[in-house]
């Protein structure tokens, strides 16, 4: 497996490439089996795989969380070297967002709600270095995780509106033995919180379960709220919403989708069925 750090070591290996088929993993490090099973998929839909690792501080709304974002390159380029990918990039700050960088991607639709109204400017910031890594690795194919579906939803709108020339391969959710969904921050919970945290996707399993059968959504998500406040959880939300526009639904449908965000202690959990 290549290591690239600087921006100029990342376009001399690219160069080389002419010819292959690409997938981007594009991540944020801490790397588990989520971020895998991704690379699992790229390895199946190109020749060759790349991986990004960069902390992105255009999509933090909060300092301290992109400051405490968890740093573990050693152990990420050994498991990237133990499932077979090509070349990971570490990016410098710099090589993303130069000296004068002045553009941004705005996007509206599904990014104007949910995360996208409490985090300010975080799927601009997420859709900005989207758009950068697309245009400095130039792939065929780019692997993202349905654990942030929303995420995926505002990726294939700006991929759709801007003509983008690359095909996105969404990857099902990797959970836990308890169902909690895998995730990088999932270490900040005490153990007691993380016994507790896997109740976030039994209601998701249950609300799920009732709505499928017919029962009236507004009852049936207030209900779950309730279940998941009383269990100590504080939720952003927990709702119904059409796949695509990530619009709220009063009547569930095959495409309809259940999303959360859910804090337990200080760590904020998102999750999707
Ligand atoms: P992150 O490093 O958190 O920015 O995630 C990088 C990519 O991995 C994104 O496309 C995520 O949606 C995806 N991902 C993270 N956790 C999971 C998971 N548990 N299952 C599937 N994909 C995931």
């Amino acid at each position: 497996m290549i290591v690239v750090r600087s921006l100029e070591a990342f376009l001399q290996e690219r160069n080389k490439l002419e010819g292959q088929s690409l997938a981007l993993v594009p991540t944020m490090g801490a790397l588990h089996e989520g971020h895998l099973a991704l690379v699992k998929k790229a390895k199946e839909v190109a020749d060759y795989c790349i991986v990004t690792v960069f902390v992105n501080p255009l999509q933090f709304d909060q300092q301290d969380d992109f400051l405490r974002y968890p740093k573990v390159e050693e152990d990420d380029i050994r498991l990237l070297e133990q499932n077979g990918v090509d070349l990971v990039w570490f990016p410098e700050v710099e090589d993303i967002y130069p000296t004068g960088f002045a553009t941004h991607i705005v996007v509206d639709g599904p990014a104007l709600l949910w995360e996208g109204s409490i985090r300010k400017g975080h799927f601009s910031g997420v859709a900005t270095v989207v758009y950068r890594l697309f245009s400095l690795i130039k792939p065929q194919f780019a692997c993202f995780g349905e654990k942030d579906w929303q995420q995926v939803q505002v990726i294939r709108q700006m991929v759709q509106d801007l003509l983008l020339p690359v095909s996105l391969v969404n990857v099902p959710i990797v959970r836990e033995k308890d169902g909690l969904a895998k995730s990088s921050r999932n270490r900040f919970l005490s153990l007691e919180e993380r016994e507790r945290a896997s109740f976030l996707y039994e209601m998701l399993q249950k609300t799920y379960e009732r709505l499928q059968k017919g029962e009236i959504i507004t009852q049936t998500l207030q209900t779950a709220i309730q279940a998941l406040e009383d269990k100590g959880f504080n939720v952003d939300y927990f709702t119904a919403v059409d796949g695509f526009t990530l619009q709220e639904v009063s009547e569930w449908k095959s495409n309809s989708r259940l999303i959360t965000a859910a804090k337990l202690g200080s760590v904020r959990l998102l999750d999707n069925m």
